[in-house]
C-alpha cells in the first residue's frame, strides 16, 4: 500500500509523483520483491541479474553491468575504459553536476566545452575541438531533458583527434540514433534509476552499457572491490586494472525488483509523457514570456525522442518559480550554475571564468523544468500553463 505519511495538503501539481502508477505496480513489484526475499540475498543476486539481462535485451547492449547509481556508472565506466589521473576528458558546462565530478573521482581532469544553441542543449563540436589538448583521452557529451546531442559531429572531432566516445546516457533511456540505443553509439554508456528518471528504481541505482566485452569485463570487476568472480584475489589478470583496487557499487535486489516490475509499463510511459509534452507545446507555445518550447533538432540519422524532462526557457525566470511555488506547482531548475563555475572547480586550474562559456551559461539563466510524468492529468496541465500565463499577464 502508498499511503500518505502527513495531513499535510497535497499541493495541486507536484514536481513529481509516481503514486498512482504505484497503485498500479504494486501487486508486480510484490512478486518480484518476494522472489528476493525467498532466496535472502539482497545484494548483487539473481534479480539483478535477472535486471541486467532485460535492459541488455530492451538497449540492445551486449552487455549491462548494474552498478548503485548512475554517477558510479560513470565513474566505473571511465576506469574501466583505462581513464587515469593525468587524462583530460572533455564534458559539456551544462549537466548534472555527476558529468564532471565522476572525471574528477576517476582521477582525470574534466575540462569544459560549451553547448549549442540551437536547442538541443548538447556539447558543441567545434567548442570541443578547442577544448582537445595532448593529455586528452575522451570526450563525454550528456544527453539531456528529451533529445540525444549530435553524436555525428562528435564522433568526427573524436576520430580525427583519436578520443575515445563514452556518452553519459543517464537520462537517456528509450532514446535512440538510428535505431541505436543512447550508450551504445561510443564506446560505452551509463543509465541512472534515480526516481525521478524515466526508468527510476525508489532509491539509487544505475546501469553501465557497451558493447565492448573487454571494458564490460573490467566494469564488472570494479563494482565489486575488484574481485574476479569468488575467488579472493582482488583484480588478477586484468592488466590495465594493476595496481587499481575496485569499489563497492553493487546493486540492491529490492532495487531490481522494483525496476523489472517497472519496465512493463516503460514503453507506455514514454509514450504518455510524449503526449503529455506535445499537450504542454501547443499550449505554451507563443504564450507572453515564454522564449522557448522543447525543439527537436533534426538529425543527418533518424533520432527518437523520449520526454524525461519538459524543459521550457522563459523571461524573469526566477520571479515565475516564485509565482508557480505560491499556488503549489512545483518545477525544477535544470541547471541552475553552470559547471565550469561550480566552487569545487572555480578556485582550480579545472574552472574557468564566468563568460567563457555563453551558452551553458545562458541556459542556466533561463531554462525552467514543468511537471512531467506518467501520473500528471491534463487537468494539472491546465493549471500548470494558466499560472504561467497569469504571470505574465500580470506584468504587462
Ligand atoms: C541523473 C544523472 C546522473 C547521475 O545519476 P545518479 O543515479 O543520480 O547518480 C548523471 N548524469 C546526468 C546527465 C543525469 O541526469
Amino acid at each position: 500500500m502508498v499511503s500518505t505519511l502527513t495531513d499535510a495538503p497535497a499541493a495541486p501539481v507536484p514536481f513529481f509523483t509516481q503514486a498512482e502508477s504505484f497503485k498500479e505496480l504494486w501487486p508486480l513489484i510484490t512478486r518480484h520483491t518476494d522472489d528476493v526475499f525467498d532466496r535472502g540475498k539482497f545484494s548483487h543476486g539473481r534479480k539483478v541479474a535477472e535486471l541486467e539481462r532485460a535492459i541488455a535485451e530492451y538497449t540492445g547492449a551486449g552487455r549491462a553491468i548494474a552498478v548503485n547509481s548512475g554517477t558510479d556508472a560513470l565513474v566505473i565506466l571511465l576506469r574501466a575504459a583505462g581513464i587515469k589521473p593525468g587524462d583530460e576528458v572533455i564534458v559539456p558546462a551544462f549537466s548534472f553536476f555527476a558529468s564532471a565530478s565522476a572525471v574528477s573521482l576517476a582521477g582525470a581532469t574534466p575540462v569544459f566545452a560549451d553547448i549549442t544553441n540551437d536547442g538541443d542543449y548538447g556539447l558543441d563540436a567545434v567548442s570541443v575541438e578547442e577544448a582537445v589538448t595532448e593529455r586528452t583521452k575522451a570526450v563525454m557529451p550528456a544527453h539531456l531533458f528529451h533529445q540525444l546531442v549530435d553524436l555525428t559531429a562528435l564522433s568526427d572531432v573524436a576520430r580525427r583527434h583519436d578520443l575515445m566516445l563514452l556518452e553519459d546516457s543517464a537520462e537517456a533511456i528509450g532514446m535512440r540514433w538510428g535505431g541505436t540505443h543512447a550508450g551504445l553509439v561510443g564506446r560505452g554508456g551509463v543509465l541512472s534509476f534515480f526516481p525521478t528518471k524515466t526508468l527510476g528504481a525508489l532509491g539509487d541505482a544505475g546501469m553501465i552499457l557497451t558493447d565492448d566485452e573487454d571494458l564490460a569485463e573490467q566494469a564488472a570487476v570494479l563494482r565489486h572491490h575488484g574481485r574476479m568472480g569468488k575467488t579472493i584475489d582482488h583484480i588478477a589478470g586484468i592488466s590495465n586494472l594493476s595496481g587499481v583496487s575496485g569499489t563497492n557499487s553493487k546493486m540492491d535486489d529490492v532495487q531490481a525488483a522494483i525496476l523489472m516490475a517497472k519496465m512493463t509499463r516503460l514503453d507506455r510511459d514514454i509514450a504518455r509523457r510524449a503526449e503529455l509534452a506535445d499537450a504542454y507545446s501547443q499550449r505554451l507555445r507563443g504564450t507572453d514570456g515564454v522564449l522557448a518550447v522543447p525543439r527537436i533538432v533534426p538529425r543527418t540519422i533518424e533520432t527518437e525522442p523520449v520526454f524525461y524532462v519538459y524543459q521550457i526557457e522563459v523571461e524573469a525566470r526566477d520571479e515565475l518559480v516564485a509565482h508557480l511555488t505560491a499556488r503549489g506547482i512545483g518545477t525544477e531548475v535544470y541547471y541552475p550554475r553552470p559547471l565550469h563555475t561550480q566552487p569545487c572547480f572555480a578556485g582550480t586550474d579545472i574552472g574557468l571564468r564566468p563568460g567563457s562559456l555563453p551558452n551553458a551559461e545562458a541556459a542556466c539563466e533561463r531554462t525552467l523544468a514543468l511537471p512531467l510524468y506518467p501520473d500528471l492529468t491534463e487537468a494539472q496541465l491546465e493549471t500548470v500553463c494558466a499560472a504561467i500565463s497569469d504571470f505574465y499577464a500580470g506584468r504587462r
